[in-house]
């Protein structure tokens, strides 16, 4: 996340704030522009309440309708194309919202903010990484859609269970109240869940979806994908039974970024994706604060990161991690400092960062709006197609360079000392 300020009086600015706390102007985020910006009224003969962004002077907006919840700070224009929109519009993020629990309940509005507040972290990241998101309006058959959704009062009803089902993405509400969320974190032996972690995984399902299995069971993509996550064909009833019966396969930090992504190649793909948005956000964070990592040891040369490039638009996926394993040492060790838990408690081994390459490459072909190979094409038959489309190449196991290979080997050391 970009680290913004006030552009009436300079005071910094989180993404979620609503108003400036040294100048007191109203704030909205544009999310064209990627920019919080400090705002003016309008006075409009019409009676419609608008503003004046100071980042975007040349339009006047209007707040998002999930403002007046507190649950939203986002813009969208005045007026489209000469014509005003909807008098109670959506923004980008929460046009996908399909249900929205019942917030006559209080502690429902509470619980809704929360996650509304991940959810437009999410938003921020898919705009970052530049992936389509269409609404199920624009695409009735796949678009992007949420249910948020609170458990029946019945206590023997079952309960919401947090999913992706074809574009729908479904989280339990249940997920946003701490004590519980982290009564569940402890069941299930994860070291860490979060609101924006579940937004992260969900849409990795969406994207798997979107940017593999639609290339076709024989495209390059898919066969690249199997090769590296596994056949997603195998039952997956069975493999999620298998998980919670007799737990993780032993060794399973060989090859997976989560003991949950071992469960089967389609949680694999999305636990993945999570730590992907996890990592280049994080990235960006640390390099909007201009941070440098470089450990006052023998070894601080080799364990150092500086952040001068965009994560966003990596060059390669070692140069995010080359950067982000230090910044995880580090701030593992601030979190030490402060009692709490490692901020980053995962061990990358090359297998997940050959796992990572692959989503690095899908995400920049989906930028780039490079074709996908055709449904059904077939890999001995069809030359021209694959020429159409570009392989993607990943990071063999034993080909990560030798700066990865040795903060990898660190990182995994270090880990084996956990805080308890
Ligand atoms: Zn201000
Ligand atoms: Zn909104
Ligand atoms: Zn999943």
């Amino acid at each position: 996340m970009k680290l913004f300020e006030c552009l009436a009086c300079g005071q910094p600015l989180y993404f979620e704030n609503t108003a400036c706390e040294s100048c007191g102007r109203r704030l909205g985020f544009l999310p064209d522009s990627g920019v919080l910006s400090a705002l003016e009224p309008v006075q409009r003969v019409d009676g419609v309440e608008a503003w004046l962004a100071l980042a975007a002077p040349e339009r006047q907006y209007r707040f998002c309708r999930n403002v007046a919840y507190d649950a939203c700070n986002w813009l969208v224009p005045a007026e489209v194309d000469g014509a005003s929109v909807d008098p109670e519009p959506y923004c980008l993020a929460c046009a996908h919202n399909r249900t929205v629990p019942d917030l006559s309940v209080p502690e429902n509005t509470t619980n809704w903010r929360r996650i509304e507040s991940a959810k437009h972290r999410l938003f921020h990241g898919l705009l970052r990484l530049d992936l389509p998101h269409e609404t199920r309006d624009e695409d009735t058959e796949e678009g992007l859609a949420f249910d948020f959704l609170a458990d029946p009062p019945d206590p023997s009803a079952p309960r919401i269970v947090t999913g992706h089902d074809n574009g729908l993405i479904t989280i339990s509400l249940i997920e946003a109240d701490d004590a519980a969320r982290e009564r569940i974190r402890v069941q299930m032996h994860e070291p860490y869940r979060t609101l924006l972690g579940h937004f992260r995984h969900e849409i990795g399902h969406y994207y798997w979806e979107r940017l593999v299995r639609r290339t076709g069971d024989n495209s390059e993509t898919m066969a690249t994908f199997r090769n590296l996550f596994g056949d997603e064909r195998q039952d997956y009833g069975e493999a999620l039974k298998k998980h919670y019966d007799a737990g993780p396969a032993v060794g399973w930090q060989e090859g997976y970024v989560s003991a949950y992504a071992a469960v089967h190649p389609w949680e694999d793909f999305a636990e993945t994706w999570a730590h992907y948005m996890h990592i280049v956000d994080t990235l960006e964070t640390a390099g909007a604060f201009g941070l440098r990592v470089k450990p006052r040891i023998s070894r601080g040369e080799e364990l150092g990161a500086r952040i001068d490039f965009d994560p966003y638009h990596a060059d390669a996926v070692e140069q995010l991690i080359e950067a982000f394993l230090p910044v995880t040492f580090a701030v593992n060790s601030l979190n030490r400092s402060m009692g709490q838990q490692d901020f980053y408690p995962f061990v990358l081994s090359p297998a997940a960062i050959s796992k990572l390459d692959f989503i690095h490459q899908l995400c920049r072909r989906a930028r780039e709006g490079r074709p996908e190979a055709r449904q059904g094409a077939q890999h001995e038959t069809a030359p021209l197609q694959q020429a159409s489309q570009p392989q993607i190449e990943t990071v063999a196991e034993d080909d990560v360079t030798e700066q990865t290979a040795a903060l990898l080997t660190v990182a995994s050391q270090l880990a084996l000392n956990p805080v308890s």
